[in-house]
This record gives C-alpha cells, sequence and structure tokens, in this order.
C-alpha cells in the first residue's frame, strides 16, 4: 500500500513538501524559542531592575530605620510579582558585626542572576545602608517561552500542512493527472500492431509542455505508423516474390547457378545438381565451375571477359560436357550480375556470374549430324567436292604461310563403269564403300584428307611439312597396292579394280587450288591416256 502510495508522484510531492515544512517549523520555532527566550529573560530583567528602581527609596528608609514590618511588605509586595522568584533586604553590618536588618524570602541562593540595588542614606549621600536583592523567576520565563514555540510550532505545520495539501492538488490537477493519461495512452501501444498507433489524447488548445509533448509524441507515431504499416506491407509483398523466385528457381527446367569471382559455384538449383550428376551420387563432382565442363581454359577466358567492364555483360555459348559416360552439350547464358543498390556504396564489389543452362544434347547430336551429312557423301562418308574443296583450300593457306607442302592425288577408278555393267549398281556402291575404306585406313593423319569428288573420282591428300618425292611415290603405290585386293561384292562373288593416280605438288605445281588440281587432273588423264593403273607427277608429264 505504501509502495502503491509513494509511486504517486503528487503524494510524493506532498509528503515532501509536509516533510520540508515539518522539518523548517521545527528549526524555526527551535530558533526563536532560543532567541525569544533570551529576549524575555532580558525584557524580565529590565522590568524587574524596573522593579527594584520604585521600591528603592521604600527599602532605603525600611532600611534605614530598621523597620522589619515595612520590609516584610516590601519583600511580599515584590513576590507577588510572577516575576520575582525570591527577593531579600539586607542592612548593614554593625561595628559589633551584627546585621541589624536582614529579610528574605522566596529562594534568594543564586546570588549571581539577582537584580542588586544598593541603598543610600536618605539624608547622607554617597552612604549605603543596604542592599536590596530581587531574583528574577527563570522557570516562568521558560515556561512562558516554551508555550509560545509549541503554539508557533503548530501554527507552522499547520500552515505547512495546508500549503502541502493545496500543492499536492495543483500538481495533481496539473502534472500528475495528465502524465498519468499519457501514461495510460502509451500502455495500450503494442508496435507489432500499427493499429494501436492511435494519437495519444489532450486538451486542444493548450499550450502547456505536457500537451506540446503530447503533440510532439503525436506526429512522432504518426510518422512511426506510416513507416510501420509501409514496412509490413512492403515485407508482405517481398516474401510474396521470394517465395515466386523460389519456386522459379527450385521448378525451373533449366539449370541455373551462380558463380563467385574465382568461378566457385556458390548456389545452384535442383535441375543443375540433375544434370552434372550421375544416378546415385549426392555431390556434384567439382564446384569450380569451369571444370564440370570439357573446355576448361576456353571457359575461364570467356568468364574473365564477361567480368572486365568492356565487354558485353551477357553471352551465350554451347559446351560439351561428359557426365559419367554421357557427351552432354548445354546452352549456357552467361550474365554478369552487379548489384546497383550497392555499386555506390562499394565500387569494388565481386562480380558474380549466373549461368543459366539448358540440355540441348539432342539438338547439337542433330546439328553435328546435319552438318556432318551436308559435308560427307553420304555412299562413302567421305568429304563431299564442297566440303573437301573448303578443306583443301585452308590446307593450302596454311601450308604457303608455314612453308609446307600439299601433296594432291587425284585417284580415278579404272573401268569401273563395267562392275556396275556386270554386277550392277549395288555392286558398284559396295566397291565404292570398300575403296574409300581402304583410303582413310592408309590416309588417317591429323593432316590427311580423303575426299570423293564424284563417281569413281577421288582425291587423297597430305598437308606434310617436308616433300619427299620418293616417299610420296611409295605411298601412291602402297595405295595402288592396297585397292588390288578382291573386294566382296555378294556371297561368293567378288572383283578387283585398279586405279589412275595424278599427282600434283603444292607450292610447285600451284599455289591455288583451280590451278593444283588442274594439274593433278591433267596428270591423271595422262595416265589415262598411257595404260591406267600407274602413278605420275605433274612435275614428270608437264613438259
Ligand atoms: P575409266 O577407266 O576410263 O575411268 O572408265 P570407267 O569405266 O571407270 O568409267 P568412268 O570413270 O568414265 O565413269 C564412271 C562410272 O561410274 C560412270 C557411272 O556409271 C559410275 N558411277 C558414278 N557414280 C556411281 C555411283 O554412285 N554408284 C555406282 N555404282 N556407280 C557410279
Ligand atoms: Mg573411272
Amino acid at each position: 500500500m505504501i509502495k502503491i502510495i509513494s509511486q504517486k508522484l503528487y503524494i510524493r510531492v506532498a509528503i515532501s513538501i509536509a516533510l520540508v515544512a515539518i522539518v523548517v517549523s521545527l528549526v524555526s520555532s527551535m530558533l526563536s524559542y532560543y532567541s525569544g527566550f533570551k529576549e524575555k529573560k532580558n525584557t524580565n530583567y529590565l522590568l524587574v531592575q524596573q522593579l527594584a528602581q520604585t521600591m528603592e527609596k521604600t527599602a532605603a528608609i525600611a532600611a534605614y530605620l530598621n523597620d522589619r514590618e515595612l520590609s516584610q511588605e516590601i519583600i511580599n509586595g515584590l513576590l507577588s510579582n510572577d516575576l520575582v522568584q525570591g527577593a531579600s533586604l539586607e542592612g548593614e553590618v554593625n561595628p559589633q558585626g551584627e546585621m541589624d536588618l536582614f529579610i528574605a524570602k522566596g529562594s534568594t541562593n543564586k546570588k549571581n542572576e539577582a537584580v542588586l540595588i544598593k541603598l543610600v542614606h536618605p539624608f547622607i549621600e554617597d552612604t549605603f545602608i543596604g542592599v536590596l536583592a530581587i531574583y528574577p523567576d527563570d522557570n516562568f520565563i521558560e515556561q512562558q517561552a516554551q508555550s509560545a514555540l509549541i503554539k508557533e510550532f503548530i501554527l507552522m505545520l499547520i500552515q505547512s500542512i495546508v500549503i502541502a495539501f493545496f500543492v499536492s492538488l495543483v500538481v495533481q490537477r496539473w502534472l500528475t493527472q495528465p502524465i498519468q493519461n499519457l501514461t495510460d495512452s502509451f500502455a495500450k501501444i503494442n508496435p507489432s500492431e500499427p493499429e494501436t498507433l492511435k494519437m495519444l489524447t489532450f486538451k486542444q488548445g493548450k499550450r502547456d509542455e505536457i500537451s506540446r509533448l503530447t503533440q510532439g509524441i503525436n506526429a512522432l507515431m504518426h510518422e512511426l505508423h506510416l513507416t510501420i504499416s509501409n514496412e509490413q506491407t512492403l515485407r508482405k509483398k517481398t516474401q510474396e516474390l521470394e517465395a515466386k523466385f523460389r519456386l522459379i528457381f527450385e521448378q525451373a527446367s533449366a539449370g541455373i547457378c551462380l558463380l563467385d569471382d574465382k568461378n566457385i559455384i556458390t548456389t545452384f538449383n535442383p535441375a543443375f545438381k540433375h544434370y552434372f550428376t550421375v544416378p546415385g551420387e549426392e555431390e556434384l563432382p567439382t564446384l569450380h565451375f569451369p571444370e564440370l565442363l570439357s573446355n576448361v581454359d576456353e571457359l575461364q577466358s570467356l568468364l574473365a571477359d564477361i567480368r572486365s567492364a568492356k565487354n558485353p555483360p551477357q553471352t551465350t555459348l554451347d559446351v560439351e560436357c561428359k557426365v559419367g559416360y554421357k557427351t552432354v552439350w548445354f546452352h549456357c547464358l552467361f550474365v554478369r550480375l552487379t548489384d546497383q543498390r550497392d555499386t555506390k556504396r562499394n565500387p569494388k564489389q565481386e562480380q558474380l556470374v549466373e549461368v543459366i543452362l539448358h540440355d540441348v544434347t539432342e539438338r547439337a547430336e542433330r546439328e553435328q549430324q546435319t552438318r556432318f551429312e551436308a559435308d560427307h557423301d553420304p555412299l562413302t562418308g567421305l568429304l563431299n567436292r564442297r566440303a573437301g574443296e573448303n578443306r583443301l583450300k585452308k590446307a593450302l593457306r596454311e601450308c604457303i604461310k608455314h612453308n609446307e607442302h600439299l601433296v594432291l592425288m587425284m585417284i580415278d577408278l579404272d573401268k569401273f563403269k563395267p562392275i556396275n555393267d556386270t554386277y550392277g549398281h549395288e555392286a558398284g556402291d559396295k566397291v565404292l564403300i570398300e575403296i574409300a575404306h581402304r583410303f582413310k585406313t592408309l590416309f588417317h593423319e591429323k593432316n590427311d584428307m580423303c575426299i570423293r569428288l564424284g563417281g569413281d573420282e577421288f582425291i587423297v591428300a597430305q598437308q606434310i611439312k617436308t616433300y619427299d618425292k620418293t616417299a610420296t611415290q611409295q605411298k601412291a603405290n602402297a595405295l595402288l597396292n592396297e585397292l588390288k585386293y578382291d573386294i566382296n561384292i555378294a556371297q561368293n562373288k567378288t572383283c578387283a579394280v585398279g586405279a589412275s593416280i595424278g599427282i600434283a605438288i603444292a607450292p610447285y605445281d600451284g599455289n591455288e587450288l583451280q590451278q593444283l588440281m588442274h594439274n593433278g587432273d591433267k596428270t591423271l588423264y595422262h595416265v589415262k591416256e598411257t595404260g591406267r593403273g600407274k602413278v605420275a607427277f605433274y612435275d614428270d608429264i608437264k613438259n
């Protein structure tokens, strides 16, 4: 209960004022008591002195006459005064050592505080005949002072209590109650529920400190209410968006991953993981993205280019990759990501790259097949005329650039038409297929080319660093020998076919393909005309 009371501001103010008032009253009463007591004592002393002076003459006569009766009356008269506690009248000591007169009454032993009047002879000046001593009543004076003190103290106490009461009323009315109202309104506020951030009530038109404080708080809460409501709406929207994006990310059919500036995969979606893990394995084989794919160096330089500010921030590339034993093709979109919000604060921020990839193995294989079909002869699988000529042109350019040689062997089968005529076109086809196979077996180096120009006409070419005519001759002879072996054309049916070869060497016999082929052709027909089944060099027949 005391605790509850002491929590009330106005009661605390009132109690404080009352306590201060009591202490002040007590101290001031004590001070006024001591100063009043002294004053009263002095006043009484003066009064006693005056009293003594009025009695001086009569006392002098009583002493002169040595009249005990008169003296007795004087002393009685003095004692009837409240201020007098005791009195004595003493005569002179006679020559016999006896006192002529001594009358005393009341307390007369405190000689120091007595008012002493020396009694002078009525007829002879300067002759003292006795002493009148009057003792003031100190107890009476003290009692008077004490009662005055108590009265004063009680008055001041009543005054203080009344002041404390009214001050507490005023404090309660003007200070505590408005603060209490404010506190009650505050207690209802819950920041997590913006609706509770309603205006605090206060009396309109008032301009005191509490009203202004309430207005200030209201303005702040209004702002707070707006901010919190906006933030809640925004957070809700962000959460919805985030959920949608997460759904897109997690359920996307495309593989999505995020690379840091060292090309390490920091985030990836389930589709991405599915692409790069073989069934039964939980983890990606590596988190270093380029190593997931076949062409590591090409990818690393591509990613570096994307990160450098000069290049377009996004690019696409079809990349081959081995997942387990399977070869997979991915169409990859690389996008440089920059956080626009963070660029100003941190200009040297990390440059992330987002990779979105689709499995395009089927399409890539189809394209490869289409490209192969476009470049190769469907019957023999050798390069066709168009693709062959392109390859030869490229090889010729390289040879001239690097000071190398191109050996061009123009080949035409001898008497092939009769095979068709004798065994049928199908058998002819089988012969062509087998011949092509033998070409490829003999000319299988990286820089060797086997081309079917059409019909039974072929080119076999070699890009070589140093030309050796004997070696070339041997190679051509070996080819002719290889062709001589029987070819199965049907069950238990074989045939053999020969060929004529005309050889032209670049750059000696031409540094342009057309010229080189023309010269090779010329040589071939020279062989045809001179008996077939042989090898000739343009160098030998040109003159
Ligand atoms: P030569 O010794 O003078 O070269 O005479 P040849 O019999 O070989 O006849 P030639 O080279 O002039 O003609 C080639 C023949 O090849 C003509 C054609 O009937 C045949 N031929 C062309 N293309 C094909 C083909 O795709 N399949 C088959 N089976 N025969 C073809
Ligand atoms: Mg022929």
